[in-house]
């Protein structure tokens, strides 16, 4: 993009002229970078002491709505330090973990200075370096204990080179960033430093932007032809725009993403958009966070938000928040003319054969795996809990799609779960709350015109879902029979990586599982000789069955020898077809959600 736009561009957002209170709110951050090498970041707080009694609790949160782990925010804050208006200091201690307790001397507004250590790069974390900082707001701002209501401003001190600020947040004509209270500035990241921006769209007068550090060789103005597609579809379905800018912000390389209401930040390097499997993924996931903004920030399960950001906030309904998104992402890329009706065929069949590939189905609901991701830990399950959970993330798009076209079949193809998502807009979010598990349920049903028990019975069982029967409600079949392979079969899958090959995957009732093997397992000797996946697939291939493998394996320090007996390979491949001889309604039903018509 020319410079000159990119300096017009920078200078719109940076002015962009919200409604700015007039009043100055009662806390101000200033946040500085001169020890931006060593990766930290000075905060200077001032705020006006609101709480009665001898002292006032500074509280730091311990998650980040949209990521469900309890993270060590409050570890990398040190050099706390608070005084009065005069610039005296003032006794304090850690009342606990999150918690600083500031003893007051009578004077209304006190100071605060601390520093923060920011080195990891991922969209839950602030990152601070000498060319670039990514401000993930729970992990920087304190509040004090029950006035999260109050309004706050951010002076953001850029140190000298660094050109652009991007967010979500109104800035003031000062150019300080303001939030109306906390929720909205611990819902606000902030990337900082010399970004490169992809050009504006408009969807029905509102600016989408798209600013990124370091976003490698990316197409910008092609990715955001791509978005805009995808946002008019998305914002057509639900039939209101709830934001009054929406940025996307791209922290550079590195993996997720996390949704806020009106901006999404995510890892990002635009290199795998040249290709087309590469596209299809990238915008499925741009699509998943964008989408999130109705359907988790918006339509939330009633457990998320108001936000109790001192401990988990568990919901048994994370499969409709995520998975619901992933079965969107999907279906508005399809709808957009991004993907074909089969390529978006192929992208559920393929989260249905990773769901009922796995182990887990036997033990976990997905209704369960909701509750209890909070125990996964910020880096994801390992080990036996991985052959004991599934994700909601492969089974929640499969019940989306199931509920879907369920709905579609009792109301002669005029209401779909599109409806749904609708009626819990209006009905909740719009009343200023989340929905309960009876009130999604009681929602689905108003809108199928009946009872939904049988569809209901694969979110809290772990029955096995009657595909044959809801896919036939759009004319596909699937195969679910089991298929013999060529060669023997161990029932798991490894990848190599650094010379060791290293167990990704194990099917439910293999002799892999049988035997024990675990996920995350290192393999180092097969039969005695060096474990690797040429080898395996070389013993796999001329194996006859009940023929005996071991397996020398190092998991979490110890060494174990693993005796398998090789069983014939069989598949369950889930293939999907047309069929032929589909009801007219169902060809309705199928042509109309592809095409959203
Ligand atoms: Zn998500």
């Amino acid at each position: 993009m020319p410079v000159r736009l990119l300096l017009k561009l920078v200078l719109f957002i940076a002015v962009f002229p919200f409604a700015i209170s007039a009043q100055k709110p009662a806390v101000q951050f200033q946040l500085g970078f001169d020890s931006a090498t060593q990766h930290r970041l000075s905060v200077h707080m001032d705020f006006q002491v609101k709480n009665e009694g001898d002292y006032t609790d500074l509280v730091m949160p311990r998650w980040m709505p949209g990521y469900y782990q309890l993270m060590d925010y409050p570890e990398n804050v040190s050099a706390f330090a608070a005084m009065d208006k005069d610039g005296k200091p003032l006794r304090w201690e850690k009342a606990d973990v999150n918690t600083w307790r500031v003893y007051k001397t009578g004077k209304p507004v006190i100071t605060v200075t601390y520093s923060v250590l920011a080195t990891r790069n991922f969209v839950a974390n602030p990152l601070v370096d000498s060319a670039h900082a990514f401000l993930a707001p729970p992990g920087i701002y304190l509040h004090e204990e029950n006035q999260l209501q109050q309004p706050v401003a951010v002076h953001v001190l850029m140190p000298a080179g660094w050109k652009h600020i991007a967010t979500g947040l109104d800035q003031d004509a000062a150019g300080k960033l303001i939030a109306p209270d906390y929720d909205v500035l611990y819902d606000s990241p902030v990337l900082l430093g010399n970004l490169d921006s992809f050009p504006v769209f408009t969807v029905k007068g509102i600016p989408h932007y798209f600013m990124a550090y370091q976003p490698g060789a990316t197409n910008g103005a092609a990715l955001m032809k791509d978005l805009k597609k995808i946002v008019e579809k998305a914002t057509d379905m639900m039939g209101v725009i709830p934001y009054k800018k929406y940025v996307f912000l791209g922290i550079g390389a590195g993996r997720g993403g996390i949704e806020h209401l009106n901006s999404a930040a995510v890892g990002f390097t635009g290199d795998g958009y040249n290709t087309e499997a590469g596209r299809q993924q990238l915008l499925s996931f741009l699509a998943h966070e964008y989408f999130h903004h109705y359907n988790a920030k918006r339509i939330r399960p009633i457990e998320l938000g108001p936000f109790d950001y001192n401990q988990e906030n568990r919901t048994r309904l994370l499969w409709v928040a995520e998975g619901i998104t992933s079965y969107y992402d999907e279906l508005l890329l399809c709808r957009a003319g991004l993907t074909t009706p089969e390529q978006l065929v192929e992208s559920l069949r393929h989260s249905l054969q990773a769901y009922e590939s796995g182990p887990g189905r036997l033990f976990q609901s997905v209704s369960q795996a909701s509750y209890d991701t909070w125990s996964d830990g910020p880096f994801g399950r390992t080990g036996d809990v991985v052959n004991k959970t599934i994700s909601f993330y492969d089974k929640g798009p499969v019940l989306g799609w199931m509920l879907d076209w369920r709905i579609r079949h009792m109301t002669q193809n005029k209401r779909s779960l599109d409806d749904v998502m609708r009626l819990l807009y209006h009905r909740y979010y719009e009343k200023g709350r989340g929905y309960t598990e009876a009130e999604f349920r009681s929602g689905c049903e108003e809108i199928a015109g009946r009872d939904l028990s049988d569809f209901f019975a694969y979110v809290y069982t772990v029955e096995t879902p009657n595909y044959p029967r809801y896919l036939g409600y759009g004319g596909l079949l699937i195969d679910t029979s089991w298929q013999k392979q060529p060669g023997g079969w161990l029932g798991f899958s490894g990848a190599e990586k650094n010379d060791t090959l290293r167990v990704t995957h194990i099917s439910t009732a293999s002799p892999a599982w049988k035997a024990g093997l675990l996920p995350g397992t290192a393999i180092l000797r097969i039969n005695d000789q060096r474990a690797s996946t040429a080898l395996l697939q070389s013993l796999l291939m001329t194996a006859t069955e009940k023929q005996i493998i071991q397996l020398d394996t190092w998991h979490k320090g110890q060494l174990k020898r693993l005796s398998m007996q090789v069983a014939t390979g069989k598949i369950q491949p889930f293939t999907i077809s047309k069929n032929q001889q589909a009801s007219n309604l169902a060809k309705q039903i199928f042509a109309s959600w592809a095409s959203g018509k």
